[in-house]
Order: structure tokens, then C-alpha cells, then sequence
């Protein structure tokens, strides 16, 4: 990663990327793997099929669109996967990045299972990263076994403990199951607010197959979700955003909030501000759309000329779609998109 250069661009300053509907992209989720430790059964079968390694973007070439993109007005950075921390020399792109802090990257983050982030946490943080974003869906030894395929709640566990003692701020981010983890997500948030953690609940999304598990079985929509909340706490709505999906309620026992995304309830796409970018160097500008750009054939056609490249963003950008077509309503999973999470990057 040293001998990483600079996108020379044909524009010193290029324009902002604005879409078809008058959104500017700020936000980039830069998936650098598809490969995972674990194999949670709402996001891959066991049997998962992963990229070959020769179409992978190297940790230079994810840096190189990176700028390419902070040169166009994203400040925000969510480095995801798979799992991003299985990814071999993953530092190095922290570091990377990290040095565009304060020029103009404002964010740099990530979305980890945190089975390796006891080892991670102080380089991390070093690098820049204030926030980590932590996927836990139960606290129950069995059922994060059951649920990941995985024993390794302990050292989950740890890499929590550790982002803490870091100083990093960690949010839980939990994917609301029905019939799996429903009874737990009262204790869940109480945990998670009594360790200092921000929380958000996710309803599960149609991507990719799983052969045979049931998406649609364990969908649990905001409504019922808020009444089985409503049973232990008292909730109250927020009217205020953060710029993303997320809409919060107010816990009166905890005194603080949690986030609720809820894709399949309601459609927030009029908001979106955001990319990702695939290992593969494929930019999907929308999670529940097939719609992408190859950027890798341009990135490397000609190191010195970025001008297919310059290209082949605009023309993406301009074609990012309205939103999502994901709808459960009639007990089937419409909308699903033949893409697992962990291709486009979480
Ligand atoms: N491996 C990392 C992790 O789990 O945090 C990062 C990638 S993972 C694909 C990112 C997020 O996507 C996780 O919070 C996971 O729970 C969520 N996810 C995966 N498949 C999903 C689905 N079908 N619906 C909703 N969320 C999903
Ligand atoms: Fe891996 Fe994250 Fe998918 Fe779980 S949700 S299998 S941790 S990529």
C-alpha cells in the first residue's frame, strides 16, 4: 500500500456525483471481500460459492476507486464484506484511508461479526475508525451457533469488549427473526444500552438463495416487531433522522434509543446517498437492484488515463434507480435479488 497512487482524473476538481433523482452520492460501502468465517443461515448456505481470488480487486486498486470516489464528493466510507477482517493485510487499507481524514473523508467505518476484532480494535482505531458497526442477532451461546453455523459467541464477545476499550463507538446491529431471536431482543437492547452501545434492528431482506431456509417464515414487519417491544418497554417514536434508513423509537427504561430499518415495511429510497462497490470492482447503486457498472476493466485499461473511468462512474451514477422492489405481501419473497449480502457488501 505504499506504492499506492493517486487517481490522476482528467478534471482537477471533479464535479459531485448527483443521480437521475437530485441524489448526491456522499456515502461509499466498499465491500473488500465476499468470504466469511461465519455463515449466518438468513445470509448464505453452508455450501456458499465464493468469488474466484483472481477477480478480486487488490487492497491498491480498492484504495485507487476509493479516491476516485472521495475526489467526487463521498465523505463517508464503510469498508464491509463478507467479512471485511478476513481479509488478508486489511490494515494497510485502514491506514490508507485514514490519511484522507480531514481531506475529504469525514468517515471512515465498518461493518464487522467481530470474530477477529480483539485482534483488530487498536490498529483500528489508530487508523482513524470511531464507530464500528457489530452484527449480533443473539447473546445465546446455542443459538448463535445455530444461527452463524459457528461456535464462537465468546470471541465475538471479546471483539466487542475490545472495540470498547479501543474508545471505539459501537453500534449492534441485530436482524429481527421471527421464531429465532424474538424473545431475546428485549435483553438483547438492554445489554446493549447498559454497555454504552447504540442498537438497530433490521427486518431480513430477499438477497441471494439459501436452499432451503425461509426468509419469508422468519420476516418480522415494524408493526409486530414494536408491539413484542411494547410488551417489555415503553416505546415512544422519534421524529428525528440521521441521514440514513433507520427510524428511532425512544425506550423510556434505558432512557436512550434504538434504530429500526425496515426495508420491507417501508420504502425510505427517496434519502439514498449511497454506493457499493463489490471486491470485484462491480458499483451497484442500489442493494435490491440488479442495475451495476464494471469499474475494474476501466480502472485498469490505462493507469495514467482515468477517462474511462470518469465515464463509467457518471454513467452509473446517472442510472441509480428509485429504490428497491422488495415486497413479502403476498407470502412470497418479490423483489429478491439473486445477489447474497455478502456480494454487495452489507
Ligand atoms: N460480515 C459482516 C457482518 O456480518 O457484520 C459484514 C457483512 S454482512 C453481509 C452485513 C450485514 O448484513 C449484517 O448485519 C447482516 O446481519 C446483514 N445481512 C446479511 N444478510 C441479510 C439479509 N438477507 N437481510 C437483512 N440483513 C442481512
Ligand atoms: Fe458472514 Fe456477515 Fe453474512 Fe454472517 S451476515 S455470514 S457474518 S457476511
Amino acid at each position: 500500500m505504499n506504492r499506492v497512487r493517486d487517481i490522476i482524473m482528467p478534471d482537477p476538481k471533479p464535479a459531485p456525483l448527483v443521480d437521475g433523482f437530485q441524489r448526491q452520492i456522499k456515502y461509499l460501502r466498499l465491500s473488500v471481500t465476499d468470504r466469511c468465517d461465519l455463515r449466518c443461515t438468513y445470509c448464505m448456505p453452508e455450501r456458499m460459492t465464493f468469488l474466484p481470488r483472481k477477480e478480486v480487486l487488490s487492497l491498491e486498486e480498492l484504495y485507487q476507486l476509493s479516491l476516485g470516489f472521495i475526489a467526487r464528493g463521498v465523505t463517508k466510507i464503510r469498508v464491509t464484506g463478507g467479512e471485511p477482517l478476513v481479509r488478508r493485510d486489511i490494515v494497510d487499507l485502514f491506514r490508507a484511508l485514514g490519511r484522507k481524514l480531514g481531506h475529504g473523508l469525514e468517515e471512515l467505518t465498518l461493518t464487522t461479526n467481530a470474530t477477529q476484532l480483539a485482534s483488530y480494535a487498536d490498529d483500528l482505531a489508530r487508523a482513524g475508525v470511531r464507530r464500528v458497526n457489530v452484527s449480533l442477532d443473539t447473546r445465546d451461546p446455542a443459538k448463535f451457533a445455530a444461527l452463524s453455523r459457528r461456535d464462537v459467541l465468546p470471541k465475538v464477545l471479546e471483539g466487542v469488549a475490545a472495540a470498547k476499550e479501543a474508545g471505539l463507538k459501537v453500534k449492534i446491529n441485530t436482524v429481527a427473526l421471527k421464531g429465532v431471536n424474538e424473545a431475546e431482543l428485549p435483553d438483547l437492547i438492554a445489554w446493549s444500552h447498559s454497555e454504552g452501545f447504540d442498537h438497530t434492528l433490521i427486518e431480513v431482506m430477499p438477497l441471494g438463495e439459501l436452499g432451503g431456509e425461509d426468509r419469508v417464515g422468519q420476516y418480522w414487519g415494524r408493526k409486530d416487531l414494536k408491539a413484542q417491544l411494547a410488551k417489555t418497554y415503553t416505546l415512544s417514536e422519534l421524529a428525528h433522522r440521521t441521514g440514513g434508513p433507520a427510524r428511532y423509537l425512544r425506550i423510556e427504561e434505558t432512557g436512550q434509543q434504538i434504530g429500526l430499518i425496515t426495508p420491507l415495511t417501508h420504502n425510505f429510497c427517496e434519502s439514498c446517498n449511497r454506493v457499493r462497490l463489490t471486491c470485484t470492482g462491480e458499483l451497484f447503486m442500489c442493494l435490491g437492484q440488479e442495475d451495476n457498472a464494471d469499474l475494474r476493466s476501466p480502472l485498469r485499461a490505462d493507469p495514467n488515463d482515468n477517462t474511462q473511468l470518469e465515464e463509467a462512474i457518471r454513467a452509473a451514477i446517472r442510472l441509480k434507480p428509485k429504490g428497491h422492489d422488495f415486497d413479502y405481501s403476498r407470502q412470497t419473497a418479490d423483489g429478491q435479488v439473486s445477489r447474497h449480502m455478502s456480494h454487495t457488501g452489507g
